[in-house]
């Protein structure tokens, strides 16, 4: 029945792994390597870091559906915690993920916040210890 269960999720998270895995395979003839960790597929290296170096926040790793792209294995380590959450909203969204993710990113430029590290998403996947939630929070003293 678990097994049932996490065939559901990722069938329901499938329309944007299917593109990242389409995507790392082409990249493997071209240094994309491939490992596979529970319930996500992680490559690294080559072609996907190559589109990861060229996003706009620099990004050492991202999730898509439960793909998850890194730079490196070191990049992929240290960054594996906060990529887990997001593939635990990818199973709640399913193919609304990535329009919410980007609703809500433009809805926070609007607002005069950063539209990535104040993005709901990110909140929850980073928690309230980042250093830019930690200052933004900060009250000034009286
Ligand atoms: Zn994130």
């Amino acid at each position: 029945m678990k097994l049932f269960g996490q065939l559901l999720l990722c069938a329901w998270a499938s329309p944007t792994s299917i593109i990242a895995l389409v995507i790392g395979m082409a990249g493997l003839p071209f240094g994309t390597r491939l490992q596979r960790r529970g319930s996500t597929l992680e490559f690294h290296g080559g072609l996907v870091e190559w589109i990861l170096e060229r996003t706009p926040i620099d990004a050492v790793a991202m999730t898509l559906g439960h793909v998850i792209w890194g730079r490196s294995v070191a990049s992929l380590d240290f960054s594996r915690e906060h990529e887990l959450v997001h593939v635990r909203q990818y199973e709640r969204w399913g193919p609304f993920f990535l329009p919410m993710y980007f609703l809500f990113s433009l809805t926070m430029w609007l607002r005069g916040k950063n539209p990535y590290y104040d993005n709901p998403f990110e909140r929850e996947a980073y928690g309230d210890d980042h250093p830019h939630y930690r200052s933004a929070d900060a009250k000034p003293e009286s």
